[in-house]
């Protein structure tokens, strides 16, 4: 005897069954969590009734018994005799273990949707990173230099400072979504690449290990949040949802109200 499922039997099975025997199927798997081994049985082996009205004189014919029969092999259950007569209960355990595994499979993919976390992106700078604190701390000489182009500046992005609450907004996400960074760096200032890195390393969890991600193309990352400042860098063209940070209009000035947001969703 088989173990199947519902949806197996339909997906796989379809072949030994008739037209009337499929509908009564896809109708209970539309119910299936009231799904009963009683209404199964019924409609996938309605022939263990048919003994009652044949006879000697009004006998099945031999083609109806063997298409029967084929069916009752596939499933792995006994046959019927040329009368329609089952000698045993094996389609009874047959159904009951259908309604038992589609149940049991069910349940399953409840639990795993119910643990499966949202993914949640984060920019850095000021959304994690107060740049201007980086700024702050560069010489006249490299102000000057690289006027209008800070982000330049070579080891810039090593000074800053975390914008205040980020790094307990961070932890807070990180225990509630499955959550990494999500930043760009400097084409054009290649200490940045490798400023970033450290300062994740510094300042967040060591739960943001191998968690950095530096892109131009911030559209391609597949997830359901990306917490950003900006549109830049593909920000704005993101698949999920993108919690416009520091953006008032949008309703998210600060990590308090990007929190109670994300709340809804933990
Ligand atoms: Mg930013």
């Amino acid at each position: 005897m088989k173990t199947l499922t519902l949806e197996k039997i339909l997906s796989n099975y379809k072949v030994y069954l008739t037209d009337p025997e499929i509908n009564e199927l896809e109708k209970m798997k539309l119910t299936s969590p009231n799904l009963s081994a009683e209404s199964l049985k019924l409609a996938l082996f309605g022939e263990e009734w048919n003994f009652m009205t044949a006879d000697k004189y009004n006998p099945w014919s031999q083609d109806y018994i063997n298409r029967i029969n084929r069916k009752r092999k596939a499933f792995g259950i006994s046959p019927v005799d040329n009368n329609c007569f089952s000698r045993d209960n094996s389609s009874d355990l047959f159904c009951k273990e259908v309604v038992l595994e589609t149940k049991r499979q069910k349940a399953d993919l409840d639990q795993k949707r119910k643990n499966k976390k949202h993914i949640v992106f984060v920019d850095m700078d000021n959304v994690l990173v107060n740049f201007q604190s980086g700024i702050d701390r560069i010489s006249e000489e490299d102000k000057e230099k690289y006027e209008g182009d800070l982000d330049d500046v070579p080891g810039i992005f090593s000074l800053m400072d975390p914008i205040e609450g980020a790094i307990d907004a961070y932890e807070w996400l990180n225990e509630n979504f499955d959550t990494y960074i999500l930043s760009t760096a400097p084409w054009d200032n290649p200490s940045a690449w490798q400023d970033k890195l450290h300062w994740v390393k510094k300042h967040l969890p060591d739960s943001a290990y191998k968690r950095l991600i530096l892109s131009h193309n911030k559209h391609l990352a597949k997830g359901d949040f990306l917490i950003d400042d900006r549109t830049a860098n593909g920000a704005g063209e993101f698949h999920g949802k993108h919690v416009h940070f520091a953006n008032k209009e949008a309703g998210y000035p600060g990590w308090k109200e990007v929190i109670d947001y994300m709340k809804t969703f933990a």
